[in-house]
């Protein structure tokens, strides 16, 4: 465990000391602390990253050179992918399998961006003119100093899907992890040393929200801003971002309706429901928590997802056979179980789950929780709840589930199942969500567009998309003829 903030290269201790514990969830434990960084040291850091950016090589460097060298990050990231892993599932609860899955992930996306750093170098564009007197090149930079703030659902994995990107552009960067989850960050310094990124290139400084947060929304010196995370934090790094102008990226919440036709295979709709709520306990951005289910298939498909999802093995993320961990938190366990006092109150039933696993009186475990027979505009219904907490509903026709589908004020994902493929397509084309699974929930490619319409965010991750948040569009245009221009000379 890292003692220190990684700052311009080295292993630094907080401008005013100090340290913050790191709980266990499973067994609420303080099992290591970490370096409690606050603006002195967020401006040191964003200082490092604006030298590296403004007298370092990285951003002259080719994008070939700069692949070597996130080519040997991902080296590090796998050769270290069981304790990174083993490090995730204690910061935030996770089965180890599921850690193992995201730290292998996090591998994949330094590899996919070193590819597309080599390509930049070939990225110079002509741009036909309608005069031939003049030629435009167009022209891709790095947009400067980047600050990231990430969520814990993914700790490392959120961060790579910043940090893999900005550094094959050429910027350099300073990344704020969440003070739940902060540990596999600081790792992430000491592999992009090993792998021999310049020094002040990544600078990592953890710390709370309101301490280490919103001094580098703030910071001048900062470029770009890219956040994941909450709407209300998100709109406040808006504000903070308005000020200076700086770019903006934001992933945020959701609330994502998933539709099952009565064709669907019930037993295919049942896994993929779970896969899409109760994979990482429910507290992922994009999971399908509101279910909507055509009325004549809803009270069988209902029957057996109480069934299949009572069987959901909970335990201690280390333990073999665990599908379902603890919350990251006691402060997101007490909002879990809130929100679902909050539903049966408004008129909801808890058709499954809802309690303490019996026999787990320590951790904050929760049995994976179906609601049913909430209204439209019921908090549960409506609002994130992030936690393994599924509301499902019956539809009448198509129109019903698309229109209660698309009644929300968050757009980030949606699916859809039946075997009627043309139905599929229509549906998925009708849902206002910037990512649509059909007959599946949450399978996510590191080449695939990632983002959100409406309140779940702006811009988009990964893929070549995910690039371009951390490039400036610069256009170069030459007068090519030796005529006069002759607008004032005649
Ligand atoms: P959060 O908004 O509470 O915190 C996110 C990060 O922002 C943390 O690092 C936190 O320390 C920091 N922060 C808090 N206050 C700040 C401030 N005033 N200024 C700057 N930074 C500040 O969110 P969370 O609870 O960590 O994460 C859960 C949320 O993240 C959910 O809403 C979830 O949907 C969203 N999320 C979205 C995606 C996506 O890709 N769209 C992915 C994962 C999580």
């Amino acid at each position: 465990m890292r003692d220190g903030l990684f700052i311009d290269g080295e292993w630094v201790a907080p401008a005013r000391g100090g340290s913050f514990p790191v709980i266990d969830p499973a067994t609420e434990e303080v099992f290591a602390h970490a370096p409690a960084g606050t603006a002195e040291d967020v401006d040191r850091a964003v200082r490092a990253a604006r030298r590296a950016f403004d007298e370092g090589p990285w951003p002259r460097m080719s994008g070939r050179e700069r692949a070597a060298v996130l080519r040997r990050i991902a080296d590090g990231v796998t050769a270290r992918q069981d304790e990174l892993a083993r490090i995730e599932v204690r910061d935030n609860g996770k089965p180890l399998p599921e850690a193992l899955w995201d730290i292998g992930d996090v591998a994949g996306c330094f590899s996919f961006y070193a590819s597309l750093a080599e390509a930049l170098d070939d990225a110079e564009e002509a741009i036909p003119l309608g005069d031939d007197r003049f030629s435009t090149t167009v022209v891709r930079e790095p947009v400067g100093v980047a600050g990231a703030i990430v969520p814990w659902n993914y700790p490392l994995l959120m961060a790579a899907w910043k940090v893999a990107p900005a550094l094959a552009a050429g910027c350099t960067m300073v990344l704020k992890p969440s003070e739940l989850t902060p540990l596999t960050s600081l790792e992430l310094g000491a592999i992009v040393a090993e792998a021999g990124l310049p020094a002040g290139v990544l600078n990592i400084v953890t710390g709370t929200g309101p301490d280490a947060g919103q001094p580098l929304t703030e910071h001048p010196g900062v470029d770009k801003l890219a956040f994941t995370g909450s709407v209300p934090t998100g709109s406040k790094v808006m504000m903070a971002a308005a000020r200076d102008i700086k770019a903006v990226s934001l992933e945020l919440g959701g609330k994502s309706p998933f539709v099952v036709f009565a064709d669907a295979d019930i037993e295919a709709a049942v896994e993929w429901i779970m896969f899409g709520i109760f994979w990482n306990q429910g507290q992922v951005c994009s999971a399908t928590s509101r279910v909507l289910v055509e009325e004549n298939l809803y009270p069988a498909l209902l029957e057996r997802l109480v069934a299949e999802a009572s069987k959901i093995r909970i335990g201690d993320g280390m333990e073999e056979g665990t599908l379902l961990g603890p919350l990251v938190s006691k402060g997101q366990y007490d909002k879990v179980l809130a929100a679902i006092a909050r539903g049966t109150a408004e008129g909801a039933t808890v058709a499954g789950g809802g309690r303490r696993p019996a026999g787990l009186n320590t951790g904050y475990f929760l049995e994976p929780t179906i609601l049913t027979d909430m209204s439209e505009d019921s908090f549960v219904w409506r609002e994130e709840i992030f936690g393994p907490v599924v509301c499902v509903k019956p539809f009448a026709d198509e129109a019903d589930a698309v229109r209660m589908a698309n009644e929300s004020r968050f757009g980030l994902a949606a699916a859809v199942m039946s075997k009627d493929r043309a139905r599929c397509d229509r549906v998925a084309r009708a849902f206002r969500a910037g990512i649509v699974w059909i007959n599946c929930s949450q399978p996510t490619f590191t080449e695939a567009p990632w983002g959100g319409y409406k309140q779940s965010g702006i811009g988009r991750e990964l893929g070549r998309w995910g690039l371009a948040n951390y490039l400036e569009v610069k256009q170069i245009t030459a007068y090519e003829t030796e005529r006069p221009w002759a607008w004032y000379i005649k």
